[in-house]
């Protein structure tokens, strides 16, 4: 063993196997059941170490056209008419499928994604699977999800993901479209193109009726084609509320009905009567794993006074233990920034966070020299004006401020364009509910961070976004609701 394998963290190195499935170094469009050959090629890479993975089709036009005309042939001629207890049985079915193959999807999403295996496999994984259950049991249910209503599918759904949580992104949308009777045309994003398309391989082996769901590759222009076609019904999209803006002006008029789910600034709050121990890793869980991937991630700190010293010094020792590096390692805690474009967003914003004036601290891990990393990185003495606290960085970076009173916190707190969640400290109840009730946003955790449940309706307010997804009010929204 060379002293290369102790390099991170003084843990021997543990690495996911990936000899248990291949990969194929080309993947087509999923389209009618088939796998259509598109136009143009793009290839995604493995952002840990910067090899191209595979070459995927990048659909245009007429490739997004074809996908959605045959959803409409499967939503009118099969999957809108077939008895719903049948539909829950194929969604029960790609849900154990999912569970069957879960290693090999966890090791896809770490490998094309950056993530941690130890995420991928034990959260988007795991998730993914459960949103399909949970659906599955919706779907011969839904005359009795909605009393006095009685729900009818929309049509066909254009769906468009993010990178952050590519797989789980891909269930939350597609099973509850599906539950309801729907038909979906998805396209992941263009740097993570490749668990969908492993769905669609489960899909295809859990002989869904061809068409029902469809998968179409490509980058922002794939996903444009998709909002402005005339034979979607509905259009559910996650990612920057930038395109969120411009997919609204988009459809305007057009009678199509939509959900935003887009970005955040989450405010985590720590009170001095919270557990401070578990706050820290709430604080450490809330921003740094996943890299700060995450649309809800506490990125913004809020801690009472009288404790902010203590609070730091932890923060800073817990910190200075998390192992950054390859996403297939069990051991590490922070993988690899999504892509090289992300990063330079990332250092751009850090560097104007030093340049108006926050003081910046980092921890003295080492970090690999080749592909795209980011040592997690603090920000105190920040003005609620300073753009790292306005802005979502969407990487492992903490803007750190203080309070003293509840009204001070919620006041700070709420003083963002977003609203999608939040997170509260406290040992005391009535405070977590007055705050709880006080912050603008769509979730708030308290003495917890994160968590998720497909039971558990998510998603935001103000430039967070629009409707829910999980839960009932995720479910009403992919029914049109007769009275
Ligand atoms: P994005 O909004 O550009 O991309 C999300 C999806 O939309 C991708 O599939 C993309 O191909 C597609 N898309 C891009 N332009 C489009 C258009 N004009 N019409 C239709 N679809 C379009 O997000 P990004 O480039 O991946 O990241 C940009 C920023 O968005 C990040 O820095 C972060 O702040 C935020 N973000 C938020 C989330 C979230 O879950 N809320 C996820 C990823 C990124
Ligand atoms: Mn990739």
């Amino acid at each position: 063993m060379d002293s290369n394998d102790f390099i991170l963290g003084g843990y021997a190195k543990a690495p996911e196997s990936i000899d248990h499935f291949s990969i194929n170094s080309s993947y087509d469009l999923f389209i009618g059941g088939r796998w259509v050959k598109a136009t143009q090629q793009f290839k995604t890479t493995n952002p840990a170490n910067d090899q191209v993975i595979a070459e995927v089709g990048l659909a245009g036009k007429k490739e997004v056209n074809q996908a959605i005309k045959a959803a409409r042939k499967a939503y009118e001629s099969v999957w809108s008419k077939m008895p719903a207890a049948d539909r829950g049985k194929y969604l029960f079915r790609i849900a154990r499928l999912l569970q069957e193959r879960a290693r090999q999807f966890a090791v896809v999403e770490s490998l094309d994604g950056g993530k941690p295996i130890r995420e991928s496999r034990d959260v988007d994984v795991p998730l993914a699977a459960a949103h399909f259950f949970y659906h599955a049991g919706w779907a011969d249910k839904l005359s009795y999800a909605f009393p006095g209503a009685k729900p009818k599918p929309i049509g066909v759904i254009g769906q468009i993901i993010p990178w952050n949580f590519p797989l789980l992104m891909a269930a939350w949308k597609i099973a509850p479209a599906l539950a309801c009777g729907n038909t979906v045309v998805l396209k992941p994003a263009e740097t993570t193109p490749l668990s969908a398309l492993m769905l669609a391989q489960l899909i295809e082996d859990a002989d869904l009726p061809p068409g029902v769901v469809n998968i179409v590759t490509g980058a922002g222009e794939t996903g444009q084609a998709l909002v402005e076609h005339p034979g979607i019904d509905k259009i559910a999209f996650t990612g920057s509320t930038e395109v969120g803006k411009h997919i609204r002006k988009a459809i305007a008029g057009s009678g199509k009905r939509y959900t935003l789910e887009l970005g955040g600034k989450a405010a985590n709050i720590i009170f001095e009567d919270a557990p401070i121990n578990e706050a820290v890793e709430g604080i450490i869980n809330g921003i740094f794993f996943n890299q700060g991937h995450v649309c809800c991630a506490g990125s913004r700190l809020f801690v009472q006074e009288s404790i902010a010293d203590q609070v730091l010094r932890k923060l800073k020792k817990r910190i200075g233990t998390l192992i950054v590096g390859d996403p297939l390692d069990k051991n590490t805690d922070i993988g690899a920034i999504n892509s090289r474009e992300q990063l330079d967003r990332i250092k751009s914003l850090v560097k104007i966070g030093k340049e108006e004036g926050a003081q910046l601290w980092q921890s003295d891990q080492r970090i690999p020299r080749k592909g795209n990393w980011f040592k997690p990185t603090l920000f105190t003495q920040c003005a609620q004006s300073h753009r790292i606290v306005q802005e979502e960085v969407f990487g492992p970076v903490l803007a750190i401020q203080t309070f003293r009173t509840p009204k001070e916190a919620i006041a700070k707190a709420n003083n963002t364009p977003y609203g999608l969640s939040g997170g509260v400290w406290t040992d005391k109840g009535s405070k977590a509910f007055q705050m709880t009730s006080s912050l603008n946003a769509g979730v708030v955790w308290a003495n917890t961070f994160n968590k998720f449940d497909p039971v558990s309706p998510f998603g935001g307010m103000q430039e967070s976004g629009i409707g829910r997804e999980g839960g009932l009010q995720g479910l009403r929204a992919y029914c049109n609701l007769e009275l």
